[in-house]
């Protein structure tokens, strides 16, 4: 049996149901400031990636590192910024699963 990655932690406004994976307090679309949690699931594709080389400060000594453009969710996805562990070498379209958020960032590996 393989291991299925975490949940992936999106919220959804409570009103008009948009999906968002980074917090949010006031939704976009409707203008409500309530949400209720959504977990998705946590497998998902890289719709870009780049490379850090020049971090801010917070993340100095850290460099270079991954950072990719993920739709995570399954069925219902929704797109977010995240890193990408062991520097993979990853592109377009390929599968990533969550891993976990450590200090607001999410980080997916390799699926
Ligand atoms: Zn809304």
């Amino acid at each position: 049996m393989s291991e299925s990655p975490p949940r992936f932690p999106a919220t959804r406004c409570a009103d008009c149901g948009l999906l968002y994976g980074h917090e949010a307090y006031i939704c976009r679309e409707c203008g409500s400031e309530t949400f209720a949690e959504a977990p998705l699931d946590g497998t998902g594709t890289v719709y870009a990636r780049t490379t850090i080389r020049v971090p801010g400060s917070d993340q100095q000594g850290e460099e270079p590192f991954e950072v990719a453009v993920v739709d995570v969710g399954g069925e219902e996805t929704v797109r977010v910024t995240a890193r990408l562990e062991e520097n993979p070498e990853l592109g377009p379209d390929d599968p990533v699963e969550f891993v976990d958020r450590r200090d607001g960032v999410f980080y997916f590996r390799a699926a």
